[in-house]
């Protein structure tokens, strides 16, 4: 299966395989076609450039201009892992990669099945999360057949991915590097290689926006999602009954709050880690429930928690 994926993306045809965060949709990154058929696919504008997956710290060094020594320390703690690091690129990167953006994005995933494709094509694959624009991402193969089917030619399924949520991004470009994209590797992890990281998102509302990863509604389930809070908690109740005994049907994420019966309520981790593993997969099950509206109990504000915050806010943004 594996060789036959491989044929595939040599040929410039269109592959999703599991990584430890979530499916993507890989291309050839060299080659300009296969990338501009993962836009179409996707639907995705093409001013959101794609992360390059390769295979080891080496792969990465041959598609940037620049190398700088705290690359290398991330590689070595991170890689292969759910980081994905910023740096110029060089020339043989195709535009269409990083639309217009004179950076790219890269990492090594962490899971058999990317390494083992990676290896055998021998090619960087860009492979942005294998759903279609704004969408959840998939946390399975399933959720990639529901959301793209026959736009995809294979699809290699690894079950269940263990990260759950998209990969940190880290700017390495300039002297002070910061985090585009929160995710379960963080500031604290990161800045003892790296040093002092310049302010998170306080660019977010810039335009042009640095890492269009910032689009404000993006990892969005169909049903409408509302965050509440525990003060806010009797009053979200009440609304749900009144709402559920008209026949609306809405679903209800906790973590600490008490089950207050008669609701339909999932109870998620209490811990990030786990939070974030089951926080797609829960939604992508309301959405096929049939659910019109999910109430998600607001997260703490620990900093291990700011890349479900970072998802949850961006999922409950209106159109
Ligand atoms: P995904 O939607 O998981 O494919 O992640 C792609 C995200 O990675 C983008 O939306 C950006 O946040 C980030 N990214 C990719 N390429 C670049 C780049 N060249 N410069 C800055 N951020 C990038
Ligand atoms: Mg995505």
């Amino acid at each position: 299966m594996i060789g036959r994926a491989a044929e595939i993306l040599r040929r410039g045809g269109l592959v999703a395989f599991p990584t430890e965060t979530v499916y993507g949709l890989g291309a050839n990154a060299l080659d300009i076609d296969a990338v501009e058929r993962v836009y179409a696919a996707k639907g995705r504008p093409a001013y959101n450039p794609l992360i390059v997956h390769v295979a080891d710290e080496g792969a990465a060094r041959s598609l940037v201009s620049e190398w700088p020594e705290h690359a290398s320390r991330v590689a070595r703690a991170f890689w292969p892992g759910p980081v994905t690091i910023v740096l110029r690129k060089r020339d043989l990167i195709p535009a269409v990669v990083t639309a217009g953006l004179d950076a790219v994005a890269l990492r090594v995933p962490a899971h058999p099945i990317a390494l083992a494709l990676l290896r055998a094509a021998g090619i960087p694959l860009a492979a942005p999360s294998a759903n279609r624009s704004t969408e959840l991402s998939p946390t399975t193969a399933q959720h990639v057949e529901r959301s793209l089917g026959a736009r995809v030619d294979l699809i290699l399924d690894g079950g269940p991915t263990q990260v759950g949520i998209e990969s940190t991004v880290l700017d390495l470009r300039g002297p002070r590097p910061s985090i585009l994209r929160p995710g379960i590797i963080g500031a604290r992890e990161l800045e003892p290689l790296v040093g002092p990281l310049a302010a998170p998102n306080a660019t977010r509302h810039e335009i042009p926006r640095p890492s269009p990863g910032m689009l404000d509604r993006h990892y969005a389930p169909r049903a409408r999602l509302a965050l509440f809070d525990a003060s806010e908690a009797e009053r979200i109740f009440a609304e749900t009954r009144v709402l559920m005994a008209r026949g609306v049907r809405v679903g209800m994420l906790l973590v600490h709050l008490d089950d207050p019966g008669g609701l339909e309520i999932v109870r998620m981790p209490s811990d990030a880690v786990g939070y974030a593993q089951r926080l797609y997969a829960t939604l992508h099950s309301l959405d096929e429930a049939g659910c019109d509206v999910i109430f998600v109990e607001r997260v703490p504000n620990g900093p291990e928690w700011l890349a479900a915050r970072d998802r949850l806010e961006r999922a409950s943004t209106p159109n």
